[in-house]
């Protein structure tokens, strides 16, 4: 029940209204017994600084951060984690004596899908298909956690080059055309292939991201941050070879999980998160 002592959360974003966070997060704060209430908050574009004073002024306990605002909003925090500052990009903030904190559980919710079958990173090479906002937490990750050799395949080689120069200093990365020889090269030699585009994903389940599935190593696992469907074509593919697959499902519900546990020190039922993750997204899928 919300009562006057009620905690608010939140997400915001524009447009939000999709968003599956409210139903995952309250499904945790409600099984948690906590008294917190959390709610998705249409923030128009020109209008981020004024709705973030008024937030915080009206006493908000922390909040998600998505599309368009994740790298906007970093001027108006006090201060940042080591993961939001390395990408760039927050997706989480944390009011904290008085102070707004800049977080992003991207990184770790990525790396959660790894962690939770086991699969070690140090020392692989990998390959992450496209350059955008995913591809950077992605990418963090995979350095972060001692990867090798990574080659970003890219289909605007700028996007590329700048991602790649934004991390020369944490590791061997380097971008590549989709057309470029080097990258049949860099996907035949992967141990980790993580897919960061829509490619696949619904509406348009056919799309299928630029790889010679036939070239991948036998034993190379293939990630795709897509969770619309739970299988795209490129992961059914691959499971068909016989290679190890990673859906989205385990990074949204994880980088949630995190956020929970960062506004309430407690640790949610994460099978809970993606239990009702699941079932919200049956009843999307039914929608398109
Ligand atoms: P984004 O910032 O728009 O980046 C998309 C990337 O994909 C860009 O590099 C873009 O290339 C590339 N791309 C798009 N269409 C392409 C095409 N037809 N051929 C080749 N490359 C193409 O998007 P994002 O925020 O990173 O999200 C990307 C995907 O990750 C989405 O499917 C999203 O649902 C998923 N995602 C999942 C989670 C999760 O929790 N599981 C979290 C975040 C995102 P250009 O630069 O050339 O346009």
């Amino acid at each position: 029940m919300i009562t006057g002592s009620t905690k608010l959360l939140g997400v915001i974003g524009a447009p939000i209204g999709h968003s599956l966070s409210p139903i995952i997060q309250n499904a945790a704060l409600h099984a948690a017994g906590l008294d917190y209430v959390y709610a998705a908050l249409p923030v128009r574009a020109d209008a981020l600084a004024s709705a973030v004073r008024g937030l915080y002024d009206a006493g908000i306990a922390g909040f998600n951060v998505t599309i368009p605002f994740k790298t906007a909003i970093i001027p108006l925090m006090n201060a940042l984690s080591e993961d939001a500052r390395r990408i760039q990009a927050v997706n989480t903030v944390v009011v904290e004596d008085g102070r707004l904190v800049g977080h992003n559980t991207d990184v770790a919710g990525f790396l959660a899908g790894f962690a939770e079958r086991g699969i070690a990173l140090t020392g692989k090479n990998a390959v992450l298909i496209g350059a955008g906002g995913a591809a950077r937490a992605a990418l963090w990750g995979l350095l972060r956690s001692n990867i090798s050799a990574i080659t970003i395949g890219v289909r605007t080689a700028a996007k590329g080059a700048a991602l790649a120069a934004d991390f020369a200093a944490d590791g061997d990365v380097r971008a590549v055309s989709f057309d470029d020889a080097a990258w049949i090269a860099a996907c035949s030699d992967a141990d980790i292939v993580v897919q960061t585009t829509p490619l696949g994903m619904m509406p348009h389940t056919d799309a299928m991201p630029p790889v010679d599935m036939a070239a991948l190593k036998d034993d190379a696992v293939l990630y795709d941050l897509i969770y619309t469907p739970a299988e795209t074509c490129f992961l059914r593919e691959a499971r068909a070879r016989g290679c190890e697959t990673i859906n989205g499902e385990t990074m949204l519900a994880a980088q949630g999980a995190e956020a929970f546990h960062l506004w309430t020190g407690k640790r949610p039922d994460v099978e809970l998160m993606k239990r009702v993750l699941r079932e919200e997204l049956a009843r999307n899928t039914l929608r398109y």
